[in-house]
């Protein structure tokens, strides 16, 4: 095997570890993972907003819950006063009736109002634990998309290992200087040092070096060095 040709090898090797990083980098699990937690994030936020209100429902309900009590105490002190026997002045009797009468009516506004909050009160519970329940989901949906790309990375990084072995492996066999002529190739193109030629056209752009040229390097045994004038890759013909 020529230089060049083992050099094609390592350029092959350096194009899948290349082609390894990237699949790491775009694992379809980590756009899936971003849309995730920012659903969790929206989540969240509702969830917090849902608790306020049901936070703010229970003070007011506890609120309501005293004012009734303390209406209802009212009710039955007018009401015990009346039928107590110990008053006798008709205009003190019909005041104290006017006042329970009124007592009473305020007593129903409160006690109807309790049982509209308590029903406001049982909805935002329902949609607290709604909100809770959606979470958790995401929460667990975070947890299994993170050890899937964990798991993917592992795989892939094994792979890399395995491929940067024979990578090392191909490069100790070339002239040191040939690597870093290639090395240097690949910098400056975007990982391509080293590229076939196929009849005039160069694999590496895809685009035809002259005719008499190819025909030279196709013809060429002595591993000379010839580079593709428009992207600057090695050209190797096997
Ligand atoms: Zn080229």
């Amino acid at each position: 095997m020529t230089d060049l040709v083992a050099l094609f090898e390592l350029q092959e090797h350096d194009s899948a570890i290349a082609a390894l990083s990237s699949q790491r980098v775009h694992l379809p699990g980590r756009a899936e993972l971003d849309g995730v937690l920012r659903s969790g994030q929206i989540a969240h936020e509702q969830l917090g907003a849902v608790r306020g209100r049901r936070d703010e429902l229970h003070r007011s309900l506890k609120l309501l819950d005293d004012q009734t009590h303390t209406a209802a105490a009212k009710v039955k002190a007018v009401n015990d006063r009346l039928y107590s026997g110990k008053v006798t002045a008709t205009r003190e009797l019909q005041d104290l009736q006017a006042d329970l009468d009124n007592s009473e009516r305020h007593l129903g506004e409160l006690e109807d109002r309790e049982i509209e909050l308590m029903v406001e009160v049982e909805q935002v519970d329902a949609e607290v634990i709604a909100a809770e329940t959606i979470l958790a989901d995401l929460a667990k949906n975070v947890e299994t998309l993170r050890g899937s790309i964990a798991q993917s990375e592992v795989e892939i990084d094994n792979q890399i290992s395995a491929i940067g072995l024979l990578r090392t492996e191909s490069a100790r066999t070339l002239p040191p200087e040939l690597v870093a002529d290639y090395e240097r190739r690949r910098e400056l193109n975007r990982g391509v040092g080293a590229a076939l030629l196929i009849g005039n056209t160069c694999q590496g752009c895809r685009l035809t070096i002259p005719a008499v040229e190819a025909s030279e390097l196709h013809a060429d045994k002595s591993g000379q060095v010839f580079s593709c004038d428009n992207c600057g890759a090695i050209l190797v013909v096997r």
